[in-house]
């Protein structure tokens, strides 16, 4: 194996002859891609958009609880709104603490009387036919991911809803063999659980939250974002018809202060929260010392690492595909990309050339790679954030793309010459924004990278697999990725350090999150 020391020496950085070599490329490429664009508009495809003819929204949607459609007590609804058109595509019940309440009582007589004392095999059964109802309705559950988050729909149709549905196969796998899971140690159900997500990936969060908890015999009140609760309200009515059992899984759609109730519900076992981390601690100091368990999965300011030895190509395109393809509305999103001084100037050209191929618009077109921004609220404080990159003298550089005329949009972009101190480079933006720094050493790249409260996630990229272990190890991120980014499995577990939160979802580490291993 390759001495990772050696990477600082001169020799394994690229010679100035092939750096001569890969910038005359670079020219070529360029003046390709310019008189591409400027006689044939190569990159344009025609419109190719995903019809949403057959998905049928009701006008209101209930709260679900204990197996029934119910009004909140409160008689109040708010509406969703498609960020891409703004229009209202359904009115959704304000849930409130009462509403809470039931659900919580729900839970709890189901976790009783029933589902807690359920055998394993009796339970994966429905939870085997929740995963393939997901399966046969993903073509509808793409589409109103897609309308009611902004995301374009290749991103819902290939990422979201097959991997929401994976989630329901793999602990449903596991549901009958709990006892084996643990190395000869019991295992038992928590109870109830209160559930909060975010609006970033709204039906995988759900599926992330509920898979696991009900293959383990725990019962559910899941509240989703307010921005996005219509997959979760769909896979309520897919619950239904596979006739789980009443009370098992509940959802109260509303706003912060339902999520406030269901956490601090006193008869709620465990919580487990996913979104921002100011919110995540609020949670923490409001459930201290109640004896609750607690999962929190929280923000992240990731660093994609990018060496002098890396295939570049293949880094772009990662580097691409952290930040840009999901709008950069992702927890993990490699909105830091540290980059080996040598290579500075090829990677950022790379990257220009490739933001000019980025296709920005309608989501439910097929060819769309940037959605729009969830909502006002995001975008401004994305555009804030911009701002103060400008005023403390960063570079800036967006894609060169038109935004619709309607909607939350916001191109593709990054900034270069930003120091570590920068808004910028320390805090979660949540948006399509990269900010670019260098570094000379391997430890240089390891002490930037760790630079920050969070520690989510990481990236690296080197064609040397000893870089790769003697980085990883001394990187604080709950999930690092190698030559490629954004990869999920659910028998992978997920989660951070720092304040990125604890505890993991997915693989065996997330049926620990909603057991009890005596
Ligand atoms: P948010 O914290 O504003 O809201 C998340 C959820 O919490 C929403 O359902 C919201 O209604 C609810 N909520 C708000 N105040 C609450 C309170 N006091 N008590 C209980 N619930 C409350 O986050 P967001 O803007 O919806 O999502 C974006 C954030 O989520 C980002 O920080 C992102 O990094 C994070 N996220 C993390 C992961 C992960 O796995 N680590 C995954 C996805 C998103």
């Amino acid at each position: 194996m390759t001495d990772p020391d050696r990477t600082d020496r001169a020799a394994d950085r690229p010679s100035s002859d092939l750096m001569k070599r890969e910038t005359a490329v670079e020219k070529a490429r360029q003046k390709t891609a310019a008189l591409a664009l400027e006689f044939g508009k190569a990159w344009e495809y025609a419109p190719a958009p995903e019809t949403p003819d057959h998905v049928k929204l009701e006008e209101r949607y209930q709260l679900f609880i204990g197996g029934k459609w119910m009004p909140p007590k409160s008689g109040k609804y708010f509406d969703t709104v498609s960020p891409s058109t703004e229009q209202t595509l359904a009115q959704v019940a304000e849930g409130n603490a009462e509403d809470v309440d039931r659900a919580v009582k729900a839970a709890r007589h189901a976790y009783d009387k029933y589902w807690g004392k359920m055998r394993g095999a009796e339970r994966a059964k429905y939870v085997f036919r929740i995963a393939r109802a997901l399966q046969e309705k993903a073509r509808e559950l793409a589409i109103v991911e897609t309308m009611d988050g902004g995301k374009p729909i290749k991103e819902s149709r290939d990422v979201d809803i097959p991997l929401a549905s994976a989630h329901f196969f793999y602990n449903a796998g596991w549901a009958d063999k709990l006892d084996y899971a643990f190395h000869g140690r019991k295992v038992r159900p928590l109870g109830v659980a209160g559930q909060v997500i975010p609006w970033n990936f709204p039906l995988l969060m759900a599926a992330w939250k509920i898979a696991p908890a009900i293959a383990c015999g725990n019962t559910v009140v899941l509240k989703p974002a307010e921005t996005t609760p219509l997959t979760a309200l769909l896979l309520a009515q897919i619950i239904e018809e596979a006739e789980l059992p009443p009370g098992v899984v509940n959802i109260v759609t509303g706003a912060g202060e339902t999520g406030a109730a269901l956490v601090g519900h006193p008869d709620v076992n465990k919580v487990a929260f996913t979104g921002s981390t100011d919110v995540g601690k609020k949670i923490q100091r409001a459930i201290a010392g109640s004896g609750k368990r607690l999962t929190l999965e929280l923000g992240g300011k990731a660093a994609n690492i990018v060496f002098a030895d890396a295939p570049l190509d293949q880094a772009v395109e990662g580097i691409v595909g952290g930040i840009y393809f999901n709008q950069g509305h992702v927890c993990c999103a490699g909105s830091r990309l540290l980059v080996e001084e040598s290579v500075h100037d090829i990677v950022v050209r790379k990257l220009k050339d490739r933001m000019a191929t980025l296709r920005l618009g309608d989501p439910l077109d097929k060819n769309t790679d940037v959605g729009a921004i969830n909502s006002r609220a995001q975008l401004e404080r994305i555009k804030e954030l911009v701002l103060s990159g400008e005023r403390e003298g960063a570079e800036r550089f967006s894609a060169p793309c038109e935004l619709p005329s309607k909607g939350f949009w916001f191109p593709p972009t990054f900034f270069t010459n930003a120091s570590q101190s920068c808004r910028i480079a320390r805090e979660e933006i949540f948006g399509p924004v990269l900010t670019i720094m260098t570094f000379r050493t391997p430890d240089e790249a390891i002490e930037k990278a760790n630079n920050t409260m969070y520690g989510l996630s990481a990236g690296i990229w080197t064609d040397k697999g000893s870089k790769i272990f003697h980085v990883a190890t001394r990187l604080q991120a709950g999930v690092i990725w190698a030559n490629t980014y954004n990869k999920f499995d659910p028998s992978s577990p997920f989660g951070g350090y720092k304040e990125s939160g604890f505890g993991r979802e997915g693989g065996r580490q997330g049926l620990a999150a909603y057991l009890e291993v005596q």
